[in-house]
């Protein structure tokens, strides 16, 4: 990959150290996703038209102007990925290209400017080398890596700002259980329509997601199947997840398009699929199709993909006043795609598509 000879163009940067780590504070037995973070951040200004010398310094609070365009018209968008650590201490991440592309996919559909390639791999491969020491090893542990960028110029005139923040977080994080799951069909509401910003990892798609999820809470089930929003006909996505069904022995996923956010997990999958000889076919599938399969016997298995869970199997839906739990089986693709694919994330099989990127040590 070329990222190698990126990483190695030294970046004008400043490096502010902590004092002391809070390493030894973390308890990694009790972790909950997402509300511990390591001890360093990375930070890139956008400043009249230009990206400034990138700087890392300790994790703390940021001081943003009240009026600025991220707070009141949402200019903002993000990335999620992990690092791993192998048996031998070496550091990798996950087809990284892919974030660094599809965040300036993402910026550009929100009218923010794209970042450099060097900014991005130098922000994270120095970031990485200093909290380095915050990755587990061993299957089931990594470093959830949230990059992101917001609209930090003060003021609240409707149109795109001029100042910009890049960013770089970074979480330990255990394997990610998220419960058992079931999921209601959208009837009503939708994630994402034609021409709108669905296909965009933008901030705000998150929250127009919150309320419909929270009243599918309430009558007990765990995640939404965002279906398509003209006819509700079309199954799109399952929450914040890609979602693949297996008819008999077939799985089925949902095209990409301006209404699905194209996962990195979700074509990693597709290709493995593909490389074990299991039929996949990318197309449509309609609900009232899930529900023939579901009533004939031949759905087989309903799973979401996502950097976070990597797959996340789905016990059950509902759609109006039509149940059905999934049959347990004992031939799981969910869980037969997840080991491969872990396999090839920490090191442990081989990477014939070369999706593994070394951190190298600084
Ligand atoms: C991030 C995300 C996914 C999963 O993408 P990955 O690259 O596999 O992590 C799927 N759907 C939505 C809506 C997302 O925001």
């Amino acid at each position: 990959m070329h990222l190698e000879s990126i990483a190695t163009i030294p970046l004008s940067m400043k490096i502010t150290t902590v004092e002391s780590s809070k390493l030894p504070s973390i308890d990694f037995d009790n972790l909950n996703f997402g509300t511990v973070f390591t001890d360093h951040m990375f930070v890139c200004n956008f400043i009249n038209g230009e990206w400034q010398d990138p700087e890392i310094i300790p994790y703390g609070p940021l001081t943003i102007d009240p009026s600025a365009r991220v707070f009141h018209y949402g200019q903002a968008v993000f990335e999620g990925m992990k690092a791993f650590k192998d048996e031998n201490n070496k550091v990798w991440l996950f087809r990284p290209d892919e974030n660094f592309n599809r965040l300036n996919k993402s910026a550009s559909r929100l009218a923010m400017p794209e970042l450099p390639e060097d900014v991005f791999f130098n922000g994270l491969n120095t970031l990485l080398n200093l909290d380095k020491e915050w990755i587990e090893k061993g299957k089931g542990n990594s470093l959830y890596i949230r990059p992101f960028i917001i609209a930090d110029e003060p003021a609240i005139s409707a149109s795109p700002a001029a100042n910009y923040k890049f960013m770089i977080i970074l979480s330990p994080a255990r394997s990610y259980y998220s419960g058992e799951v079931r999921v209601l069909i959208a009837e009503k509401y939708s994630r994402a329509s034609s021409g709108g910003v669905g296909s965009a990892k933008a901030a705000g798609n998150y929250a127009a997601q919150f309320y419909p999820t929270s009243l599918a809470h309430k009558e007990g089930y765990q995640q939404i199947i965002w279906t398509d929003a003209n006819t509700h006909e079309y199954l799109e996505e399952a929450g914040t997840m890609n979602i693949f069904f297996r008819i008999n022995d077939t799985l089925i996923t949902a095209p990409t398009n301006d209404r699905i956010l194209d996962g990195v997990t979700r074509k990693s999958i597709i290709q493995i699929a593909k490389d074990n000889d299991i039929d996949i076919q990318v197309r449509s599938l309609k609900v009232s199709e899930l529900i023939d399969a579901a009533k004939n016997g031949s759905l087989k298995e309903i799973f979401g993909t996502g950097t976070a869970a990597v797959i996340n199997p789905i016990l059950g839906f509902k759609h109006s006043s039509f149940k059905h739990e999934l049959p347990k089986i004992n031939d799981s693709y969910a869980t037969l795609l997840k080991e491969i694919l872990n396999n090839i994330q920490y090191n442990l099989a081989e990477d014939k598509h070369e999706w593994r990127y070394e951190v190298k040590s600084m």
